[in-house]
């Protein structure tokens, strides 16, 4: 599968972080992981702390899927309003996806936070109204929002104007939301974990992999065998081939950077910005004083015209931004497009397959696949450990 144009800004910026040797003898360990985007390498974090030998195989080199095009805005709000996951999930079920989301950038913040090369940086996080048909619902949200506990605000006109000095009818301003960046994140947690003993192939693609009571056997494409008590499939949206229901709707996203400023403020707090409107158009700024938009999505996968309509998407892209800060110069130096999944209820699935106890899927799918791969993770290793998950539930292949 094609995920995403040739030329994401941060595999450009950072090129080949680590690259490892493929697989060349048949290995045995506790846990296999296949895939080595941000998922994999959670998992794999997760794993090896929890007392596992691991193993993490990827086709590619390691964060060349999905992850090397990220933009990597950590949210708690998931691309379906609380509002409405309350309607498709039930009122239990949708806050406590919305709280585990919250706690999520908490806990990615412990692991890598002092690690300089992830860019993990705290923000603010804005939902303006895109529309003035939209603030109605999204007081509703305020409220429902603040009712099980998140920090937010609500902003009027003038707030909006004082703060971020665009006109929007109203906004929320969340207080619990951050950056970082994906594909040096990938590579920091991969390369920590083999210091603890995790071994990493590049280049490693399991063509056919199975289960029986003991658990897993594999087989990479030059015909190497590995058996695991547990297998973790994290190949990102080409999981979907392993999966007999239809579980993903395919996308194309796009995203453009400007060159790098000689400001390190843009507005208030450099938080990040998205709207009611959907497609919703977002924003974030980067460590080198950057200003990274994405959005403009198309409903259809293909690659060539994914590609093809990226200058018009980038112009698009650019044209929004200059409707909302005029006053802030810019000018893009990278464009790029990427193939997007989503779920019915926005929520991500997370675990086992019905008969097959031993193989564990881990698909951080929609717009917070991240902070959906830290879930993932955590409910991964304690399903391995043979605890109960109570969370496993929310993100179960069951619901359909
Ligand atoms: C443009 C864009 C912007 C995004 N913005 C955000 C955002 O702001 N916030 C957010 O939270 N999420 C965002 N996402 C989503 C997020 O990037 C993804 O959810 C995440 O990167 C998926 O990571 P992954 O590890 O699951 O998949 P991938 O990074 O795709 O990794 C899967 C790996 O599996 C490997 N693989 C596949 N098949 C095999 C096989 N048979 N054998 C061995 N290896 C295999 C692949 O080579 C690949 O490296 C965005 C996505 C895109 C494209």
């Amino acid at each position: 599968m094609d995920l995403r144009s040739e030329y994401p800004f941060w595999l450009l910026d950072k090129g080949i972080i680590h690259s490892y040797p493929s697989l060349q003898n048949d290995i045995r360990t506790d846990v296999v992981i296949m895939g080595a985007g941000i998922s994999g390498a959670l998992a794999a974090w997760h794993l090896c702390n929890a007392g596992f030998k691991t193993v993490v195989v990827d086709k590619r080199h390691v964060g060349m899927g999905s992850t090397a095009a990220s933009t990597a805005l950590l949210q708690y709000e998931i691309d379906v309003p609380l509002r409405e996951l309350i309607e498709k999930r039930g009122e239990k079920d949708a806050v406590r996806s919305y709280l585990l989301c919250l706690k999520a950038i908490d806990d990615l913040e412990n692991i890598c936070g002092q690690w300089a090369e992830a860019g993990f940086n705290r923000r603010p996080s804005l939902q303006f109204a895109s529309y003035k048909k939209d603030v109605a619902a999204l007081k509703q949200e305020y409220t429902l929002r603040k009712q099980c506990g998140i920090d937010l605000q609500w902003l009027d006109k003038n707030a909006i104007n004082d703060k971020f000095g665009f006109e929007k009818d109203a906004a929320l301003l969340s207080s619990d939301a951050a950056e970082v960046k994906a594909y040096s994140l990938t590579h920091a947690l991969l390369h920590r974990c083999r210091q603890l003993g995790v071994e990493v192939y590049d280049h490693t693609a399991i063509s056919h992999f199975g289960e029986n009571q003991r658990g897993v056997h594999l087989v990479t494409d030059e015909g190497k065998k590995i058996k695991a008590r547990k297998l973790v499939i994290a190949c990102g949206y080409e999981s979907a081939q392993f999966i007999p229901q239809k579980v993903q709707t395919l996308h194309s996203t796009y995203a453009i950077v400007s060159e790098a400023g000689n400001t390190d403020h843009f507005w208030y707090r450099n938080a990040l910005i998205w709207e009611t409107a959907r497609p919703y158009l977002y924003l974030r700024t980067t460590g080198d004083n950057r200003v990274l938009i994405g959005g403009r999505d198309d409903d259809f996968s293909s690659p060539y015209l994914r590609d093809r309509a990226l200058p018009t998407k980038a112009k698009a892209l650019e044209h929004a931004f200059r409707r909302l800060f005029p006053a802030i110069h810019f000018r893009t130096d990278f464009q790029w497009a990427g193939t997007f999944a989503s779920t019915r209820d926005g929520l991500p699935y997370i675990g086992s397959l019905p008969g097959k106890p031993h193989t564990y899927f881990a698909l951080g799918l929609g717009g917070n696949g991240i902070t959906f791969s830290i879930i993932a993770a955590q409910i991964i290793t304690r399903l391995a450990l043979g605890l109960q998950d109570d969370d496993a539930r929310l993100f179960g292949f069951e619901r359909g």
